[in-house]
């Protein structure tokens, strides 16, 4: 049950009662309004206290993540960079950060394009520990310099909660990996942060587990949290993951967050990239993140799916196109 509380009024009567009823509770402040998370709903449906301005018991087990008690759709603002707005934002780099000038020269590039983020992963979530693990902190101090050198903000992955306080320092934007999207500790320690979230959904995760790993970190007093659709495992084998972008546009009409689709890794092939991306805008994507690369194929890692700058910006034209069709810009 939410508690949404009348500006500048005092919870503390509202709390008595609900320990008095052996409920749980959180005092979460969110969007500029006061909540009062309890729980379990039937413990405390009938509280009435002055504090409440409105309370809402929510039909979903994700309450802060649902729309039912915040209609407007969140805008996730990243170093003046907004997401969920009407602009679709694209984030674009390396799959990994491999070298400072391959870095700043790719990030030139993108932002020519029309990038208005930048990505690449420091920390790599790798599935052989024989592969490339990404630079750790090296890797972070060649991101600063990118931003830097093209002001564009930055979305690089934290992989383990002992490296949160430290890549928050270098990046706008945490993403929280496929992998790590059900290591709670992560999720509430990326919560604390505050900082600008990109959760992608893990390969077998329902999309209402990919919104309660999101409710980890609102309740956490985070609500900059930006959902990432990037491909889960199916029986299907033509491509590395089947993008499940029904589910992309249902999550849309059950939340308020901004959702993102990474056409990336689902494609494992630099082809099929650009149609899974245009197929995403038109379902409504707020924002993109895709893999640049000056020489994909002598990438480090995902060199089959990175696209060449040149393809990188034939896509960014035929984007734009769908994008006002649908009422967007990029
Ligand atoms: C990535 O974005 O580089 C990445 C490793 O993605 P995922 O966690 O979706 O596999
Ligand atoms: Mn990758």
């Amino acid at each position: 049950m939410l508690f949404i509380l009348k500006s500048n009024s005092d919870p503390s009567q509202l709390v008595e009662k609900i320990v008095a009823r052996s409920a749980s509770y959180r005092v979460v402040d969110l969007y500029g309004r006061r909540i009062v998370v309890a729980w379990p709903d039937k413990l405390v449906e009938d509280i009435v206290d002055d504090s409440v301005e409105v309370r809402v018991k929510s039909s979903r087990p994700y309450q802060l993540a649902s729309s039912e008690w915040k209609r407007d759709k969140t805008i996730v603002d990243v170093d003046g960079v907004e997401i969920g707005g009407r602009s679709v934002v694209v984030a674009a780099g390396p799959c990994a950060i491999e070298d400072e000038e391959l870095a700043i020269e790719i990030a030139k590039a993108v932002k020519r394009a029309g990038a208005k983020m930048f990505r690449g992963g420091a920390y790599k979530p790798r599935t052989s520990p024989y592969s490339f693990q990404g630079l750790g902190e090296k890797g972070l101090e060649i991101l600063k310099r990118v931003y830097e050198e093209t002001g564009l903000p930055i979305v690089t992955e934290v992989m383990d909660t002992r490296d949160v306080e430290k890549v928050a320092r270098y990046a706008h934007m945490l993403q929280i990996g496929a992998r790590n999207s059900q290591n709670f500790h992560l999720l509430k320690e990326v919560g604390k942060s505050r900082k600008p979230a990109l959760l992608k959904r893990g390969m077998a995760m329902t999309v209402e587990e990919w919104l309660l790993a999101a409710e980890y970190m609102l309740l956490e007093g985070n609500g900059n949290v930006v959902l990432c659709e990037r491909g889960i495992r199916s029986f299907e084998k033509s491509t590395r993951f089947t993008l499940d972008i029904a589910s992309a546009v249902y999550t849309k009409t059950v939340t308020h967050l901004p959702i993102a689709v990474d056409p990336s890794h689902p494609a494992g092939r630099r082809d099929l990239v650009e149609p899974l991306a245009l197929a995403a805008v038109a379902a409504g994507a707020d924002m993109l993140i895709i893999e640049v690369h000056l020489s994909p194929e002598k990438a480090l890692s995902d060199n089959e799916q990175q696209l060449t700058i040149d393809m990188f910006e034939k896509l960014m034209t035929r984007l734009k196109a769908v994008a006002e069709a649908v009422g967007r810009s990029i």
